[in-house]
């Protein structure tokens, strides 16, 4: 569904991302999982348009070659590790902004809106500001609000590392929940290898501008493709 070809990225003199082919199943969650630098955020940036691929390759979804789409035109949406939410917006207001800009009328996206406050377990917090919410909720908030205007891939990058190690869990499984029920494509990157064992259809791991193995959560523990992999899962003896 997702088809990444031969993508290359370079700041200055140096290669971020080397040549990355990859391909992503129609409503997989998969996990980019790699070492600090080793190029994750740049290729989520990538497939969002928020960073040029002028050093070639190709990123298709479906039938769409979006790699010269602006970002708006890409139907996907993006969490971050910081929140960034409007201060001055209350949850709901947060959660239609996207579909405010896109000109959708408010009768027709109000059930839209009340079903992803369900989903994502914000019912009874509509008129909370962000400042009145815990970083589990503003994180909430903001799955919500990139959700709601349907994209066809949802990126993650490190939603989660803000949080404190109980939340961090259950928002991890809320995730996964909130990901099948939708059957929404998922690209979750995180440097946290139990993260990626949780919540993964197969993961990625990355090291210095190249993905060095492909495989899902058991075949990566139980056979890491070399000494690194090896090490970073955490299962080398
Ligand atoms: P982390 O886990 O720390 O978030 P990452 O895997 O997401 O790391 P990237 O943010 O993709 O790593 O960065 C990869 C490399 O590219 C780093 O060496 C970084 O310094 C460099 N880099 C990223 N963005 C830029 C930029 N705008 N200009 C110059 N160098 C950059
Ligand atoms: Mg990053």
């Amino acid at each position: 569904y997702v088809q990444i070809d031969r993508l290359s990225k370079r700041f200055k003199e140096t290669a971020v991302l080397n040549k990355v082919s990859l391909s992503i199943e129609k409503g997989e969650l998969i996990t980019l999982l790699g070492p600090s630098g080793c190029g994750k955020s740049t290729l989520l940036r990538c497939i969002a348009g928020l960073t040029d691929v002028e050093d070639g390759g190709k990123i298709v979804v479906g039938e769409t070659d979006i790699t010269q789409l602006s970002p708006k035109d890409r139907e996907v949406g993006m969490v971050f590790q910081s929140y960034a939410l409007f201060p001055n917006m209350n949850v709901y207001g947060n959660i239609c902004f996207g579909l405010k800009m896109k000109g959708v009328k408010k009768e027709e996206y109000k059930e839209r809106v009340e079903r992803i406050i369900d989903l994502v377990d914000l019912r009874g917090r509509e008129n909370s500001y962000p400042h009145q919410l815990s970083g589990g909720q503003q994180q909430r908030v903001a799955l919500a609000r990139s959700l709601v205007v349907e994209p066809k891939i949802l990126l993650l990058d490190e939603p989660l590392s803000a949080l404190d190690a109980k939340i961090r869990k259950s928002l991890q499984t809320e995730i996964r929940r909130i990901q099948q029920e939708l059957s929404i494509t998922t690209v979750f990157v995180t440097h946290d290898q139990e993260e990626a064992l949780t919540v993964s259809d197969r993961i990625f791991v990355m090291d210095h501008g190249n993905i060095v193995q492909i495989g899902t959560p058991e075949e990566i523990y139980a056979h890491p493709a070399s000494e690194f992999v090896a090490r970073f899962i955490g299962n080398y003896n």
